[in-house]
């Protein structure tokens, strides 16, 4: 019976590690998340923008937990963020960067919609 108790104690003790080793892990990754640069990311079904850490993509949206956001790059002709494709796509086909309307080269960098500033 005593047996028992111990390797009952030791589980618990073992259980208890693991959630502290889990809160560690997910403290970790979260503050690592917050490390990583924000990009513009654009809905493609709405063109709606948003600011969010460089992730995967599609990026779930903050809102609605869809994954419909995909990196954005900006027109000056449109003065609008259009959605380009993973980040992948970004590095591999240089096409992908032209404004479909324009067919002029996107830019990184543009005015981000006013709530969006910081
Ligand atoms: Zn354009």
């Amino acid at each position: 019976m005593n047996k028992y108790r111990v390797s009952f104690a030791m589980l618990a003790t073992a259980m208890g590690l693991g959630i502290v080793y889990l809160v560690v892990v997910a403290r970790a990754s979260a503050a690592k998340d917050s490390q990583l640069p924000k990009i513009v990311y654009v809905d493609f079904e709405t063109e709606e923008v948003f600011l969010l850490s460089a992730r995967s993509t599609p990026a779930d949206r903050p809102d609605t937990g869809e994954p419909t956001l995909i990196p954005g790059m900006y027109c000056e002709k449109c003065q609008a963020w259009k959605p380009v494709g993973s980040i992948e796509k970004l590095r591999n086909r240089g096409s992908v960067r032209n404004c479909p309307i324009h067919k002029t080269p996107l830019s990184r960098e543009g005015p981000l919609p006013k709530d969006l500033q910081q």
